[in-house]
């Protein structure tokens, strides 16, 4: 495994006790965060592993972007729609 392997990420469905998996160079996020706070939690963790991180977005150590995946769609359950309201 090269250090120069891209950062992941990964939305988990269980809770996140250690973000930064540096075997697997992934940084993981609960499923359930919406893109905002996935951002903000992703750019903590790679600013905690001392790689500058742009005004917005986020970028891994190599300089490019990071793609963060969308919201585990299955987490829309029958409580958030009524969290939403009709
Ligand atoms: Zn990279």
């Amino acid at each position: 495994m090269g250090v120069d392997m891209c950062v992941r990420i990964q939305r988990s469905l269980t809770n996140v006790t250690e973000p930064w998996s540096p075997r697997e160079r992934t940084i993981r996020i609960p499923a359930t965060l919406d893109a905002d706070r996935a951002l903000i939690a992703v750019r903590a963790v790679l600013h905690e592993l001392a790689v500058p991180q742009p005004q917005f977005g986020a970028v891994c150590w190599c300089g490019d972007t990071v793609e963060i995946p969308a919201r585990v769609p299955f987490q829309r359950r029958a409580s958030e729609v009524m969290a939403r309201g009709a």
